[in-house]
């Protein structure tokens, strides 16, 4: 509650004079830097507005620090780069003294860290909210050996709630606009919480304030990271809406950061490196698959709101038919935690969800969000323990059918009732004759089913059962 009566008593002695409107605009101005630097700098809060001290240099010395500390030229005045920055959106941890007091670096003693979502925003959907949180989680587990789980009732160690004005921590919100949110360094008790200010817009999108690009950010302090003066940073301090939120990922500065409290992200055992049948000197995964290679096999295809989406490895291509060129992604700039060389994927129309499947577990996505709640088990669908991993997907839209190809068999799902055929499995040279092989991926266009197998592809007329063609996978990449 301390910066709040000082506000208020600005309004008050603005509007008793009839100033003009430049003189006006120019007091507003100085109250917010004063704002800015008490807030964030450390300058100490006196009541006494710093325009009428008999003394500036101590200001002129802050607000140097502070045109150091954000990249702006260091004139100890308020010239327009200055305005400008302090007007824009930005944490509401400060920049410098509050965490740097507590003795020593504070960070968690433990690896698995337990967060709750105590509260939800009226702005989004909760599963929004939901999968903004776990994004957010999953920038900072991918480069530390910390790993996150959520619970749903009692005391976890990030404790993630919305809130307006005044809520109970002494550091009240300011309305819309400029502090969007505040978390603490590691530690019990309100320590690793990270509170967001619900008078902004959050958005999924940059139309508003990002959940997950703030969430990011104030995660970053839960973990124990202060601000970074570098601009390219996320733990920089002023928000940034004009960041590539497809192509997001950490700087090098968030990455020394936070690897110098927890050491790099343990060699995982959980994502092996699958040798493909396609790329036997296959030098590693780093090397990027090369689109016309004429040995080119994919992970899995599946098609995305009239999009063809082709994974490999880490990668996946994006090909629109309306564009000639297909893109070229990591999977991971889009959909963060899913993993990388997976084994199926599906499109299920009538729920705008592509299933994405790798071992015995599977992932939904929709648009650009995973949805929350996953990964679940394939045995919820209703596979047998035998079944380890599913080879491909397709969803037939028209009948409501989803088909699993495992091996030289494949299951049938009801998308109507949600449930396993009975009847199956079957055998897939029976039903597809022509397709005899093993199936690295399948999906639908124009009323053909498209099967994959190493580099070559079969075009199948589900209606008159049998191939119509045979063309190399990469066929619709322009290769
Ligand atoms: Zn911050
Ligand atoms: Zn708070």
């Amino acid at each position: 509650m301390r910066s709040l009566p000082i506000l208020l008593l600005c309004v008050t002695v603005c509007s008793t004079y009839p100033l003009d409107a430049a003189s006006r605009g120019e007091d507003t101005s100085m109250e917010l830097l004063q704002k800015y630097l008490e807030n964030y700098y450390g300058l100490v809060k006196d009541g006494i507005q710093f325009v009428r001290r008999k003394d500036s240099s101590p200001v002129v010395k802050k607000i140097q620090e502070m045109q150091k500390f954000l990249g702006l030229e260091m004139t100890g005045k308020l010239d327009s780069n200055t305005l400008e920055m302090i007007h824009k959106p930005r944490c509401g941890v400060p920049d410098v003294g509050h965490f740097s007091t507590f003795p020593g670096m504070p960070k968690w003693r433990k690896n698995h860290l337990t967060y709750r979502i105590v509260n939800y925003t009226p702005d989004l959907p909760r599963d929004a909210v939901d999968s903004a949180i776990e994004k957010a989680l999953k920038v900072w587990e991918e480069v530390t050996p910390l790993t996150f789980s959520r619970v749903h009732e009692g005391e976890a160690d990030i404790m993630i709630s919305f809130a307006v004005r005044e809520h109970g921590d002494f550091i009240p919100f300011d309305g819309p606009g400029y502090n969007l949110a505040h978390a603490y360094a590691p530690g019990p008790g309100i320590n690793g919480d990270a509170h967001f200010d619900d008078d902004e817009q959050w958005t999924k999108d940059t139309s508003g304030i990002n959940l997950f690009l703030v969430a990011a950010h104030e995660l970053g302090h839960s973990l124990g990271l202060l601000h970074s003066d570098n601009p390219e940073a996320l733990m920089y301090p002023v928000y940034d809406s004009f960041v590539d939120l497809a192509g997001f990922h950490l700087s090098q500065d968030d990455v020394d950061g936070i690897q110098s409290l927890y050491g790099p992200a343990p060699v995982t055992t959980q994502d092996p490196v699958v040798p493909t049948e396609s790329s036997p000197s296959d030098p590693g995964q780093d090397s990027p698959p090369t689109m016309c290679d004429p040995a080119l096999s994919f992970d899995a295809v599946s098609t995305l709101r009239g999009e063809i989406l082709f994974f490999k490895d880490r990668h996946f291509w994006r090909k629109s038919l309306r564009t000639f060129e297909p893109e070229f992604y990591l999977i991971s700039s889009f959909w963060p935690s899913l993993p990388s060389s997976v084994d199926a994927a599906c499109e299920v129309t009538s729920k705008d969800t592509v299933f994405i499947f790798k071992g015995n577990q599977f992932w939904a996505i929709r648009g650009h969000e995973v949805q929350a709640g996953y990964p679940r088990s394939i045995y919820t669908l209703g596979f047998p323990p035998t079944v380890r991993k599913i080879d491909a997907a397709i969803s037939d839209k028209e009948k409501k059918k989803t088909y699993f190809f495992v091996e030289d068999k494949y299951w049938r799902f009801d998308e109507k009732s949600q449930s396993m055929e009975p009847g199956f499995p079957r055998q897939v040279a029976k039903d597809f004759p022509g397709v005899d092989s093993k199936v690295d991926a399948v999906f639908e266009a124009f009323g053909f089913f498209y099967f994959f197998n190493g580099s070559s592809q079969l075009e199948f007329d589900p209606n008159a059962k049998k191939v119509t063609h045979v063309l190399k996978s990469n066929n619709w990449l322009n290769c």
